[in-house]
């Protein structure tokens, strides 16, 4: 009689391919799935009641920024309790690599991604790493992982490295060929690809000529072009740098984050597909915008200011004391328009929108934000969007996300406040997989294309051949979901100043075959991998 480590019986099984789901049990072996039947024959050590829930892939994130949380020893619950057992990480240019582990804390801290606190506590806490076996090394001694991960090569982490910093002006010959040196080796240990970030320093930086060198080498090694658009040109013009860039390099495009009414912008794609081009795109379901305490959003002010990036925190200081300084901050903070306050400890201004807080006392808005960035506490907390963001309203998403088969969810996590959960958080992000399923559903989608958008599709577009679809022989990645409970609370059920909400509906995740989540309790168990394309591994 054939053996199997597990099996999971009671299960309507929706294989990821977008064909209508079926009554079947599956048998797992060696971390792969072994049989899938109606009925299985066999023993098996563990038998999961599936209980008529859906039987799915796990989901696969195409867009996180999760390596420092993962060597901080994040659980990375909000994953397993939305279903996803794979992501894809080193988005918007920022990555592990092109420099040595030290270089990398300190281009995530002067881009704001991690504070200086936590990059302080990375160097302390791990052995110097270089490149993305040197971290998956360092990860593996610590334990490793509880979900799989994927890497891009950041053109904005490399292009510090290689140039020296966050510089102005085209790269060298020599630069250039630098930057694409550390791409192939980037690629031949195991990145799926290069991310670019547009609008960040140093980014937005580059023209279009070098992104379209550095995709080259990355075609040639079969990888994806996934880019934070160069936003500031708007949606059309941006996206259309994207085609460019995959059609004259030869690699598949991702376009990353992109914004659910940017219609013409999914026209655009969809007509680059029909001229050949492996184009998809990934969209954040919903986003309240970010919540910055006071330090951290004076850390994000300053690596977006092309005067102050890289500089201190009394530097800013300084620069609150002229008025170039003043006018240099306020170019350089985002989203003020829409900025509320919170954390106050004042009724009369708590939760509310700087914008009003200004009208009443006869003041500008701008004149407000640096009389509190000057002489507020530290604990105030800036919400850069407000719950007006979340429905992004008059959106055609029939038209744009749900009517494009090319768009997938995600959720654009990011990483850095392991240490310090209420430093710099986003209410919504953590519910991407189920608030998309949701909205997908309310447009009419079938569900099994739904799921299709949140397993195969990805796992095409980043060649993870072996992930992405329950069939004979891929991975073991499975996540039991009840699609009726699938769900993230609302507007109204989120508490503003709570950065651990969690998403619902998913009792039991498979992850390589061993449950990192049972019945809805996380195991601890630690069976992720560090994936490259085409069934392997990075370590
Ligand atoms: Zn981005």
């Amino acid at each position: 009689m054939e053996r199997f480590d597990t099996k999971i019986i009671n299960g309507f099984v929706i294989d990821g391919t977008g064909n209508p789901g079926i009554f079947a049990e599956l048998g797992i072996r060696d971390g792969k799935i072994a049989r899938i039947a109606t009925h299985v024959d066999g023993e098996a050590g563990v038998v999961i009641d599936a209980g008529g829930k859906a039987v799915c892939p796990g989901f696969i994130d195409p867009h996180v920024h999760e390596e420092l949380a993962a060597l901080g020893g994040d659980t990375l619950e909000s994953y397993l309790r939305q279903g996803v057992t794979t992501t894809v990480n080193g988005n918007c240019g920022h990555s592990l690599t092109g420099g040595d582990s030290e270089q990398i804390y300190t281009y995530m801290y002067e881009n704001g991604l991690a504070s200086a606190e936590a990059k302080r506590r990375f160097i302390a806490e791990n052995p110097a790493w270089t490149g993305l076996k040197g971290y998956a090394k360092v990860l593996r001694d610590r334990g490793g992982v509880n979900i799989n991960m994927s890497f891009l090569l950041g053109h904005g982490t490399i292009r510090w490295c290689v140039m020296g910093g966050s510089k102005d002006r085209k790269p060298s010959e020599a630069e250039l060929a630098r930057m694409k040196e550390l791409i192939a080796a980037g690629m031949d240990e195991g990145a799926m690809g290069i991310s670019t970030g547009l609008s960040y320093i140093p980014g937005r930086y580059a023209d279009t000529e070098e992104l379209i060198e550095c995709a080259k080498m990355v075609a040639e090694k079969d990888g994806v072009y996934a880019s934070h658009l160069r936003m500031q040109d708007g949606f059309e013009k941006s996206i259309a740098e994207a085609i460019e860039i995959g059609e004259r390099s030869g690699a598949r495009v991702q376009v990353s984050h992109y914004a659910p009414r940017a219609v013409e912008g999914y026209r655009m794609a969809m007509d680059a597909r029909a001229r050949g081009l492996e184009i998809a795109i990934d969209t954040i379901p919903k986003s309240s915008g970010h919540l910055k305490r006071k330090d951290r959003l004076i850390q994000f002010i300053i690596s977006a200011s092309n005067v102050l990036f890289g500089k201190d925190r009394a530097a800013f200081e300084a620069a609150l004391k002229t008025p170039e300084g003043r006018a240099e901050i306020l170019r350089s903070t985002r989203f003020k328009d829409e900025m509320l306050i919170i954390n106050t400890g004042d009724p009369a201004l708590e939760g509310r929108a700087l914008r009003d807080i200004a009208a009443e006392r006869g003041t500008t808005l701008d004149e407000l934000l640096l009389e509190l960035l000057e002489k507020a506490p530290d604990t105030l907390t800036f919400w850069q969007g407000g719950m007006s963001r979340v429905d992004f309203p008059g959106t055609p998403y029939n038209e744009t996300v749900a009517g494009c088969p090319i768009v997938g969810p995600g959720s654009d996590r990011i990483f850095g406040e392991v240490f310090d959960r209420t430093a710099w958080y986003e209410l919504f992000r953590k519910g991407a997989m189920p608030i998309f399923y949701r909205n997908m559903l309310a447009a009419g989608v079938r569900r099994e294309e739904i799921i299709r958008r949140m397993t195969s599709l990805p796992a095409q577009q980043f060649r993870m051949s072996d992930r992405g679809m329950l069939a004979e022989g891929r991975a073991a990645d499975v996540a039991i979901v009840d699609l009726d409970k699938f769900s993230y609370p609302d507007a109204s059920q989120v508490s503003c100043t709570d950065p651990n909400i969690m998403a619902s509906g998913v009792s039991t995740v498979l992850v390589n075959g061993e449950a990192a989540m049972l019945d809805g309790k996380l195991t601890g168990k630690r069976s992720g991998q560090l994936i490259s394309m085409y069934g392997k591994r990075i370590l």
